[in-house]
């Protein structure tokens, strides 16, 4: 082996040297561009990140799941939303926007959706660990209380205050707000390509290489086995189930998505509402909203909307959509 000193030139060597140029120049592009992966635990969930990225991207993202996560959740001292419950004011430019989109979808669903459904959501147990179905007249109570809380918005001071006994939920359109965070973030950052998910809560930034689109599987009433699938690039994809999270009494099955109009569980020939959406927020509250109305009340909802797909799985496993393609297994 040769050894160099301090002094001793080397003869120049155009080729060797532009060859040693275009590794130092292309090298961390490589290493940089790689496929990065990431699951951990946040939102109350199981989540995923699979991006063409570097490391920093992955990062970046897994913060911003984390600072969701704080503002957001239920509890805890960062948390706008359980300022907004304990003090029935909270000053937040994020929490703002999120609630207010929350609350126009409330209207815009004609309150199959509505955020203010956390004071019933934990008398029939969901989140609390001791579920049992509840006295009728307490459900009557609490939903009457809940529906008479009012969101005043203001704009300039970012500020939302809420009047009246409610406690905002904001369980299902949260992860779909976050989710249009992050496919921003994947576009600043430029991050072509990337699946993630947040509990479930599908985003698909970009194409398969190849330039092929993503298939995706969608879970029958079994919560198990596919019912369907569908092919999907550059979009969001959500989904709000009756087994998702349910408990039994008495031989009848009592899910997590309440009907807003009862203060009790879902209960129609619906299993599973699929949203598809450029619009994470919209697919996630749709989601939900969809699964309260049943098909029928959906479908004709759809037709006044046509701005995003959905597909509708029935408890006796039948399929059905508002037209987007899907195979059946
Ligand atoms: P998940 O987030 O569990 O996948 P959803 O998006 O359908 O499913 O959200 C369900 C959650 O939203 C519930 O756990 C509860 O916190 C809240 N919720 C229940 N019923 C409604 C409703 N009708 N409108 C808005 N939020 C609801
Ligand atoms: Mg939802």
């Amino acid at each position: 082996m040769s050894r160099r000193f301090a002094g001793q030139r080397r003869p120049f060597k155009p080729f060797r040297a532009a060859v040693f140029l275009l590794l130092i120049v292309v090298s961390p592009v490589l290493t940089s561009c790689g496929e990065n992966t990431d699951s951990f635990f946040a939102l109350d969930t199981s989540i995923s990140i699979k991006i063409k990225g570097s490391e920093e991207d992955l990062a970046a993202l897994k913060d911003e799941i984390c600072a969701f996560d704080a503002l957001f959740s239920p509890n805890g001292t960062q948390s706008a939303i359980a300022a907004l419950n304990r003090e029935k004011k909270v000053s937040d430019e994020w929490a703002f926007d999120v609630l207010k989109e929350a609350e126009e979808y409330r209207v815009l669903t004609g309150g199959a959706f509505d955020p203010r459904l956390g004071a019933l959501s934990s008398l029939w147990g969901f989140g609390t660990g001791k579920t049992a179905v509840p006295p009728q007249d307490k459900i009557a109570s609490l939903l009457e209380k809940s529906l008479a809380s009012e969101f005043d918005f203001d704009g300039k001071t970012k500020t939302v205050s809420l009047s009246g006994e409610a406690v905002v939920d904001l369980g299902a359109v949260g992860k779909g707000a976050l989710a249009d965070r992050l496919r921003e973030i994947c576009e600043e950052r430029g991050i072509g390509s990337a699946l993630i998910s947040l509990g479930g809560n599908l985003t698909v930034v970009g194409k398969k290489a190849g330039g092929k689109a993503r298939t995706i599987a969608i879970l029958g009433p079994d919560g198990s086995s596919y019912a369907c699938f569908i092919e999907a690039a550059d979009t969001h994809i959500v989904t709000s189930g009756v087994y998702q999270r349910f408990f039994e009494q008495d031989g009848k099955r009592y899910c997590h998505v309440l009907d807003p109009s009862t203060g009790s569980p879902v209960d129609n020939e619906l299993s599973s509402v699929t949203i598809v959406s450029e619009n994470g927020a919209y697919a996630d509250a749709l989601s939900t909203a969809l699964l309260v109305m049943g098909g029928e009340k959906a479908l004709a909802f759809w037709e006044t909307r046509r701005d995003f797909e959905a597909i509708f799985i029935r408890k006796d496993g039948e399929v059905f959509s508002t037209g987007i393609a899907y195979t059946l297994p």
